[in-house]
């Protein structure tokens, strides 16, 4: 594995923030242990540790391939489609309250 660079970055927008929780759980009724964030569209899901992984599920439903940490502290991004996790210098940093 040498990749280091992902090439889905014209993906990224500029992205408010959907919700302050996993916008999918917070309709059913669901919970989540952490936050994501889609760099696409600002779709807020929960993490691949949660039950329903709803991040995971809108890279699948919408095609999204990057999302960035929605967790205070931390600001690594993933692309789905690299399976690559990396950080971007200069960008901003989302975290939920
Ligand atoms: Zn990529
Ligand atoms: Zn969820
Ligand atoms: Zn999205």
């Amino acid at each position: 594995m040498t990749a280091a660079t992902c090439a889905h970055l014209d993906t990224v927008a500029e992205v408010t923030p959907s919700s302050q929780g996993c916008e999918d759980c917070l309709r059913i009724g669901g919970r989540w242990l952490h936050l994501r964030l889609c760099m696409s569209c600002g779709h807020v899901g929960c993490c691949d540790n949660s039950p329903n992984r709803h991040a995971t599920a809108h890279f699948h439903s919408q095609g999204h391939p990057i999302i960035q940490s929605y967790e205070p502290g931390e600001d690594w991004w993933y692309c789905y489609l690299d399976d690559l996790a990396f950080t971007v210098d200069g960008a901003p940093s989302f975290a939920h309250p």
